[in-house]
């Protein structure tokens, strides 16, 4: 640890300093400072350059200030950038379309963060629940996954199954009811005529690039459609053709009745979130029931109609199709003691240790000091997610940087 912080040098050290002195300390960073960044690779104040094998968590998939999509931010910036949905513009109506013609979904609604598209989620949901199936009222029931991530809000970490997400954040609120992630008989058991909703991540990104068993959500889509529970799915990380298709249900074709999307969809420049579903279950909505102040603001829009065509312009979901087999191969074929299992769907890998091994974050640490950028996730997972824009040869560089740090 000190070895690394030394590492770091001056203009670094300074500016990581005010972060700890300043800032609250809900993150632990690696000791690296960035300050600029194009494409797939990133720089800090002292010029040292590294490979971002992150993505700031899948959510720069179009790679770092991809041209085209800051060609739009600039245009759109000298138009209008914020009117509040007290009023139209010119940038939501056209967004709204070419997000369902991208999804194959009738409706949208526009949030900034993915916890708020959640949270909205949730909203629907409930209200479909009670003025659609007509559940009795207060006894709505969402059935979510163990190891979820849905984001940070009080109500979302109430149904987290880590503790440190919940600790000190209680009383929470009522209504979820946990099965194992990849048990469908668990899932089965678990549904009743209260059961409103079934929430769950395609792959778990933060529970540490856990792939369900095959066929399970197909299974899964078929018990809801039993009994009339939509079948949700939280597709904010594995979106936006991080795992070899446009969205990371469509490897199974089990096609979600609603679907949360944020991160990858502002094209790695500005926050912006969705739902998407059919007319029937968004309709509950009406004028006053939810909204967001900055939630389908015009800049935002403008950037991520942009992003979208980029994504199939370039074809960056069989990009991360090719580039994933590609990659989890090389990774498999490294000799070392450390690996216990390599996983993942396209661009989206995990790497899992032995616990013998002392854990993800000093072969992270280790790597950064050879230019590669990578985060742990959970005490023993390295997770690899670079941008989608990246190249085979580029891949070829980290896997000999990643084959180096794994033999020590
Ligand atoms: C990142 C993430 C969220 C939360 O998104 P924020 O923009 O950080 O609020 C929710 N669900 C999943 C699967 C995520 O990966």
């Amino acid at each position: 640890m000190e070895e690394t912080l030394n590492a770091v040098a001056g203009e670094s050290a300074r500016l990581a300093g005010l972060v700890e002195q300043y800032g609250a300390n809900n993150y632990h960073p690696l000791p690296i400072v960035i300050s600029k960044a194009k494409g797939i690779w990133v720089k800090s104040p002292e010029g040292k350059k590294y490979l971002d094998m992150l993505s700031a968590y899948s959510a720069l998939n179009h790679g770092h200030r991809h041209p085209r999509v800051m060609k739009a931010l600039a245009a759109q910036a000298k138009k209008v950038t914020l009117t509040s949905r007290a009023f139209n513009n010119d940038q939501l109506g056209p967004w709204l379309k070419e997000l369902c013609e991208f999804t194959g979904y009738e409706m949208a609604i526009p949030m900034n963060t993915g916890g708020e598209a959640v949270e909205t989620a949730i909203k629907i949901i409930r209200k479909w629940g009670y003025k659609v199936k007509h559940v009795p009222e207060g006894q709505a029931e969402i059935v979510v996954c163990s190891n979820n991530f849905h984001g940070r809000t009080t109500t979302i970490v109430g149904f987290s199954t880590e503790p440190q997400y919940k600790d000190g954040f209680g009383p929470f609120t009522p209504g979820f009811k946990v099965v194992s992630y990849g048990n469908i008989e668990e899932l089965r058991a678990a549904m009743n005529a209260n059961t409103v909703a079934f929430l769950f991540e395609p792959v778990q990104g933060e529970a540490g690039i856990l792939v369900p068993p095959a066929g399970y959500l197909k299974a899964a889509a078929e018990i809801c459609k039993q009994h009339n529970a939509l079948f949700v799915a939280d597709e904010i990380q594995t979106g936006f053709c991080r795992t070899g298709r446009p969205f990371c249900w469509m490897h199974d074709g089990a096609r979600p009745d609603m679907m949360i999307m944020g991160k990858a969809l502002g094209g790695g420049v500005l926050p912006i979130s969705a739902v998407v579903s059919s007319k029937a279950v968004m309709g509950v909505l009406n004028p006053g029931d939810h909204g967001s102040t900055f939630g389908g603001n015009p800049l935002a829009c403008a950037v991520s109609r942009e992003a979208l065509r980029v994504l199939t312009e370039e074809k960056l979901a069989e990009k991360a199709q090719e580039l994933g087999e590609y990659f989890m191969q090389g990774l498999r074929a490294i000799k070392t003691p450390h690996v216990k299992e390599v996983r993942g769907k396209g661009l989206l890998i995990g790497v899992e240790l032995h616990p013998s091994s002392g854990g993800a974050r000093r072969f992270c640490e280790a790597l950064m000091g050879m230019g590669l950028l990578c985060k742990e996730t959970h005490e023993n997972v390295i997770r690899f997610a670079p941008p989608l824009i990246i190249g085979k040869k580029e891949i070829d560089w980290a896997l000999k940087r990643i084959a180096r740090a794994l033999k020590k």
